[in-house]
């Protein structure tokens, strides 16, 4: 338990920078409001471990899943959005991983996955969390994905 509470603590502080560096990209193009998350900080309760986030109120949305799908139907800019984020950290870490599972309330996001192109290290450990896809989660993005206008304003 203590593993996997660190883990989600990592994972979201890497999506939370790539949200930053994604926001700083196209706060020169006329882009609009990009996704944020918020700070997640890892803790423990007596002998149990926890993590503790702000909570964030209102309508709750999940725009995609943890395996690559995109969940939304309509091509909102919110949904456009968020699959412009995640093929944007496919890009933006070489290829190596892709931000997945984009959910929460508006552009406040929250509880992110990440599909990693190696699932295991040389100890046979799993990269980052159990709803880690891995290369299944990002083909299964790229089949769904139309690359919008998002995409093209910063040249994905
Ligand atoms: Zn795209």
């Amino acid at each position: 338990m203590e593993a996997h509470s660190r883990k989600s603590v990592q994972l979201n502080a890497l999506a939370r920078n790539f949200a930053q560096s994604m926001d700083a990209e196209a706060l020169v193009l006329e882009f609009g409001r990009t996704f944020t998350y918020n700070k997640v900080f890892f803790s423990s309760m007596g002998n149990e471990f926890v993590t503790i986030e702000t909570f964030i109120d209102g309508h709750f949305v999940k725009l995609i899943n943890n395996d690559g799908l995109v969940c939304s139907e309509e091509a909102s800019e919110l949904s456009m959005k968020a699959e412009t984020f995640s093929h944007y950290t496919y890009k933006k870490s070489n290829t190596q991983l892709m931000v997945l599972d984009i959910q929460g309330v508006g552009y406040t996001s929250c509880d992110p996955e990440i599909a990693s192109t190696t699932h295991m290290d040389e100890a046979n450990n799993y990269y980052f969390c159990t709803g880690n896809w891995s290369t299944k989660g990002i083909e299964t993005f790229f089949n769904t994905h139309k690359c919008n206008k998002y995409c093209k304003l910063l040249n994905l």
